[in-house]
């Protein structure tokens, strides 16, 4: 069969890429089995399809190789970055945090602050609360490299995927990386680190990648977004089941009062 009939070559092996790190694909078989690994293929070009919610041809139609293109989260839209998948929260509702490596993109001081927002952005939502560890043993480590980074998930340079987080868990669990070979940014040039980061918290935290465009957890990078209403009502549904709602909480202390 002969592939180039069916896709460019390069919008093929780009498209093989970006199935295997995001939905599962597994890796490619030597050309003489391409009958059998074409409808795999296929299938996940329509799972892609699917979760974006475009017609779902199984074809590499520009609308599919146009989402496929936009730079994203690095997490998998199809199963979760947790190393242990029964773990999905946190067992406490203080949850420490630091920065290990920084980005020379912007001050110290910036990025701490843009780190501290976005991190805000679920405490405000639930009951939990972040503390600033000065130690690599934080819960959520917060690290800036690039390509091959100790981890299974190595960065790709400039655009692409843009930073990954793991879900809650020891070690390396709730850690969040970000690619060092983007623009980081507090602005609307490059990307904006804390658009990003708080939709890495939101994995660090243990919720997964939302179909729902509105939603802070959907996987490509938006810049249009609403820099003071970043949470969906879906996200906020989501991170109180996880954790609990403030109000309950204030409730039970009352009636523990009387
Ligand atoms: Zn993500
Ligand atoms: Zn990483």
């Amino acid at each position: 069969m002969d592939l180039s009939k069916l896709y460019t070559t390069e919008a093929f092996i780009y498209s093989q890429e970006y199935l295997r790190h995001y939905y599962t694909l597994k890796k490619e078989q030597p050309l003489a089995r391409i009958k059998r690994y074409l409808p795999s293929f296929t299938s996940k070009v329509k799972d892609m399809q699917s979760f974006f919610g475009l017609n779902t041809t199984g074809s590499l139609d520009s609308e599919t190789l146009e989402v496929m293109s936009t730079p994203r989260c690095g997490v998998s839209d199809v199963e979760d970055y947790s190393h242990n998948n029964r773990v999905n929260r946190w067992n406490k509702n203080v949850i420490t945090y630091n920065i290990g490596r920084y980005t020379s993109d912007l001050p110290h001081s910036t990025v701490d602050s843009l780190i501290e927002s976005a991190l805000s952005v679920w405490a405000r939502a639930s009951t939990l609360t972040f503390v600033r560890l000065r130690t690599q043993r934080a819960d959520i480590m917060v690290e800036f490299s690039t390509f091959e980074h100790g981890d299974a998930y190595p960065f790709d340079g400039s655009k692409g995927t843009l930073a990954h987080a793991f879900g809650p868990g020891e070690g390396i669990g709730g850690d969040a990386h970000f690619d060092d070979d983007e623009t980081w940014t507090a602005g609307s040039k490059g990307f904006n680190l804390y658009l990003v980061a708080a939709h890495e918290f939101g994995h660090s935290l243990g919720l997964r990648h939302s179909q729902n465009p509105e939603s802070l957890m959907y996987p490509t990078y938006k810049s249009s977004r609403s820099s003071h209403n970043l949470l969906s009502k879906e996200d906020i549904s989501i991170i109180n089941s996880l954790y609990g709602k403030e109000e309950t909480i204030q409730q039970i202390q009352t009636l523990n009062v009387r």
